[in-house]
C-alpha cells in the first residue's frame, strides 16, 4: 500500500466541516478589520525565502522543501508566507495605488521537521498582513484581529506575549550586551547556543534547552536597550491593546524565530497544546520589502497554524458539531423508479435541500438503515403503491410521524 509522505494529512470528509467553519471565519473576521484575501503560488523562487526569513535559521537551514525544476531553477515549497505575500505585494504594485495593502491568506505549507503531535510536513497557516504602516496603530490592530479570530472560532484561553526588539539601533545595542553577557556564560550553553551566539546571538534567547534558560536568567532585557522613538512605539501599542481590553504578558525574551522582526513581537499560546505551546505569532517587519529589492515599507503580520487551533478546540471539546449531510431520503421501490426518484431529488435540491437517492436498488430496509445513517430529517417513500396512486409517503424522522400527500403537493411541503 502506498502510504502519504509522512507528517502530510488527508482531511478526510468527517473533518472537512472543521476546516469550512475555520475558513468562513478567517473570512468574516477578517473583513470586520478592511483585510482582504491574497492568494500567492504554493511554490516560488528559493531566493525569496532565502533572501528574506535568514540564512541562519532553522526555516532556511534545515527545513525547506527545495529543489531543481526541469528548467534549472531552484524552486522552493513555500515554508510560510510573509516572504511570498510581500514578493507578489512589490511585483503588482500594490502599495503604488494605495498607502495601506492590507491582506489575509489561508493555505498549505511545507517544512521538512521532524513529525509529531502539532508539527507536520504539510500544514496549514491562517495569517495576516498589514503593509505600507509604520503607525503603531497597525501594530495593535493586527493584533486585535487574532484576538477577535480566536474569539469567533471559540478559544478564550490562551496567553498573548508580547516584546519589543525596537529599532535597528537599539537592537544593534542590545546585541553588544547579550554577547558579552553570553560569553561570560558561555560553559552553560547548549552546542546550538553556542553556535548561534557566533552567527545570530539573538536566536539564543528563543532556546527551548533548560540549561540554555537557566543560563539566559540573568542576561540583559532588550527592554532596557529601547531608544526613545522604539520605547514610544512600544508603549503607544500596549496602551491601545489596554483601551480595547486585550490582555498580554510582556516577555523581554521573546524574539520569534525569523531575521525579519523589528520593533512588535507577539506569539499566542495555548497550553491546551503540551510541549508545541505556540498557536500563532508575528510581529513588525519593516526591513522585507528592501530586503527583496524594492522601496522600503513598513509592515506587521501574523500567522496561526490551523491545525493547532483544531487541537485546542478538540482538547477544549469546542469542535463545531457536525451538521447533518442529508435533509430529505428518498426511499424507492428500485429501478423501475430510480428515474422518479431522481426528478423529485433534483426538484428539492433547487428548493437548496440536501438531498440522497438509493443508487444501488437495495431493499426497502436497506434504504432506510442507510436514511438513518446520514441522519436524515426526511424520509420520502415511493413504492409501488405510490407511483400507482400519484402520492407520496414522507416519513418525518425526528418523531416517526408519516403522511401521505399528491405528488403535486410536494412543492409547498415544509421540510
Ligand atoms: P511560524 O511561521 O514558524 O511563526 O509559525 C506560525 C504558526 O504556524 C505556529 O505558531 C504554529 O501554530 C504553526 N506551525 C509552524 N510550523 C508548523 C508545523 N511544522 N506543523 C504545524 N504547525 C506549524
Amino acid at each position: 500500500m502506498i502510504q502519504a509522505i509522512k507528517g502530510a494529512k488527508d482531511m478526510l470528509p468527517e473533518s472537512s466541516q472543521v476546516w469550512q467553519f475555520l475558513e468562513s471565519k478567517f473570512r468574516e473576521v477578517s473583513a470586520l478589520y478592511g483585510y482582504s484575501e491574497m492568494r500567492t503560488p504554493i511554490f516560488e523562487k528559493t531566493e525569496v525565502f532565502h533572501r528574506s526569513i535568514g540564512e541562519e535559521t532553522d526555516i532556511v537551514n534545515k527545513e525547506m522543501y527545495t529543489f531543481t525544476d526541469k528548467g534549472g531553477e531552484s524552486i522552493t515549497l513555500r515554508p510560510e508566507n510573509t516572504a511570498a505575500i510581500v514578493r507578489a505585494t512589490i511585483q503588482n504594485s500594490l502599495l503604488q495605488n494605495s498607502p495601506l495593502v492590507k491582506v489575509w491568506y489561508f493555505g498549505p505549507f511545507f517544512r521538512y521537521e521532524r513529525p509529531q503531535k502539532g508539527r507536520l510536513r504539510q500544514f496549514h497557516q491562517f495569517g495576516c498582513e498589514c503593509m505600507g504602516g509604520a503607525a503603531p496603530e497597525c501594530d495593535a490592530e493586527n493584533i486585535a484581529l487574532a484576538a477577535a479570530l480566536l474569539k469567533a472560532i471559540g478559544i478564550d484561553e490562551y496567553k498573548l506575549i508580547i516584546n519589543s526588539l525596537g529599532n535597528e539601533e537599539s537592537r544593534e545595542n542590545y546585541k553588544k550586551l547579550l554577547v558579552d553577557y553570553l560569553n561570560a556564560h558561555i560553559d552553560e550553553l547548549s552546542e546550538d547556543s553556542k553556535r548561534r551566539l557566533e552567527s545570530n546571538p539573538l536566536r539564543v534567547l528563543d532556546s527551548k534547552e533548560e540549561r540554555d534558560k537557566k543560563a539566559l536568567e540573568g542576561a540583559p532585557s532588550i527592554l532596557d536597550c529601547l531608544d526613545e522613538e522604539s520605547k514610544a512605539h512600544f508603549e503607544k501599542v500596549l496602551k491601545i491593546l489596554d483601551s480595547i481590553g486585550i490582555k498580554y504578558a510582556i516577555t523581554p525574551n521573546l524574539v520569534r524565530g525569523l531575521d525579519y522582526y523589528c520593533h512588535t513581537v507577539y506569539e499566542f499560546q495555548s497550553s491546551a497544546l503540551g510541549s508545541q505551546d505556540s498557536l500563532g505569532g508575528g510581529g513588525r517587519y519593516n526591513g522585507l520589502f528592501e530586503q527583496l529589492g524594492a522601496k522600503a515599507a513598513p509592515c506587521v503580520g501574523f500567522a496561526m497554524g490551523v491545525e493547532r487551533l483544531i487541537l485546542i478546540l478538540e482538547a477544549l471539546d469546542k469542535l463545531p458539531k457536525p451538521e447533518p449531510a442529508c435533509d430529505v431520503y428518498i426511499v424507492n421501490g428500485g429501478e423501475n423508479f430510480s428515474h422518479i426518484s431522481a426528478e423529485l431529488a433534483e426538484k428539492l435540491r433547487r428548493r437548496n435541500l440536501k438531498v440522497s437517492t438509493d443508487l444501488f436498488s437495495r431493499s426497502f430496509k436497506a434504504q432506510f438503515r442507510e436514511a438513518n445513517r446520514l441522519q436524515a430529517k426526511f424520509v420520502i417513500v415511493l413504492g409501488e403503491d405510490e407511483v400507482a396512486n400519484g402520492t407520496l409517503t414522507i416519513k418525518n424522522m425526528s418523531d416517526s410521524s408519516q403522511v401521505s400527500i399528491s405528488v403535486s403537493e410536494l412543492d409547498s411541503f415544509q421540510f
